[in-house]
């Protein structure tokens, strides 16, 4: 039943931005040649286009305008792999995966968290990290623990797993386009707490005064790359990559560059 919920809130979600439909399968106005075409042109080298959305330190953010951190630098590495060139279209996070059906992306790499229902419309790689949803309230919050938020107003980035986990919650739902307007928002005492990704989390945690996260983990998740559901080809030479950047190191030294060990 909670998971019929999810996947309806997801299917609303999606809807309200895109248009997309959500468990059917729906014909793209593409035409009919594109979807065996499409693979052999990425087996041709050529361009492989990452969607994501850079406001999610230290996954992805700019640096200027440059889309930087450890999605960004483990897409090119994989890119190298495929001998392909990586291009980056940054986004609204909830654009990614109809950017995917649509065939304007050939990934979303995004911190995107593996969940039932986005399996219904896009496939993912093996996954690359675990991650954890937590809960950032002010310092002087009466809000402990996971049990407190009943009845309080929680901001989130629209379209996130902690957009869908909060919204089963006994209370208000403020949505934003930006992981850091939510914690802006928190901060100025317009809503009682955020739920997001731990990592981002620790990020504007460390450079907004007078908030903290709370220990209790919200959900347990893992991120991978989402590839369009015909696109079997890429993800077989993605989860290759993945795998040869995993044994050698290489992811290791990406995600050590950007998160300290604690
Ligand atoms: N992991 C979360 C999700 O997949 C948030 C990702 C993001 O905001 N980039 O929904």
């Amino acid at each position: 039943m909670k998971k019929k919920i999810v996947s309806m809130m997801l299917c609303v979600a999606m809807a309200a931005t895109m248009m997309v439909g959500c468990g059917s399968k729906k014909e793209e106005a593409a035409p009919a040649q594109t979807e065996t075409e499409a693979p052999a042109e990425q087996a041709a080298g050529g361009t492989l286009v990452m969607g994501t959305n850079a406001e999610f330190p230290p996954y992805e953010y700019l640096e200027g305008d440059k889309v930087v951190g450890i999605d960004a630098e483990m897409a090119a590495a994989v890119a190298e792999k495929l001998g392909m060139e990586l291009k980056i279209e940054d986004m609204a996070f909830d654009a990614i995966i109809p950017a995917l059906t649509s065939g304007k992306v050939d990934m979303g790499v995004a911190g995107m968290t593996v969940t039932e229902d986005r399996l219904l419309s896009v496939n993912f790689s093996d996954t690359y990290a675990t991650a954890r949803q937590v809960i950032i309230v002010t310092e002087d919050s009466e809000i402990a623990g996971v049990a407190d938020l009943t009845g309080k107003t929680i901001g989130v980035q629209q379209g996130t797993t902690g957009d869908l986990y909060a919204s089963e919650e006994d209370a208000t739902i403020e949505r934003f386009a930006k992981g850091m307007e939510a914690v802006m928002s928190l901060s100025q005492g317009k809503i009682d707490a955020v739920v997001i990704d731990s990592e981002p989390a620790k990020v504007f945690v460390s450079e907004v005064e007078g908030i903290k996260i709370l220990d209790e983990t919200y959900a347990d998740e893992e991120y991978a790359i989402a590839i369009a559901k015909e696109d079997t080809e890429l993800l077989e030479k993605v989860n290759a990559a993945l795998a040869e950047l995993e044994a050698d190191g290489t992811l290791k030294a990406i995600v050590d560059k950007y998160i300290s060990a604690e």
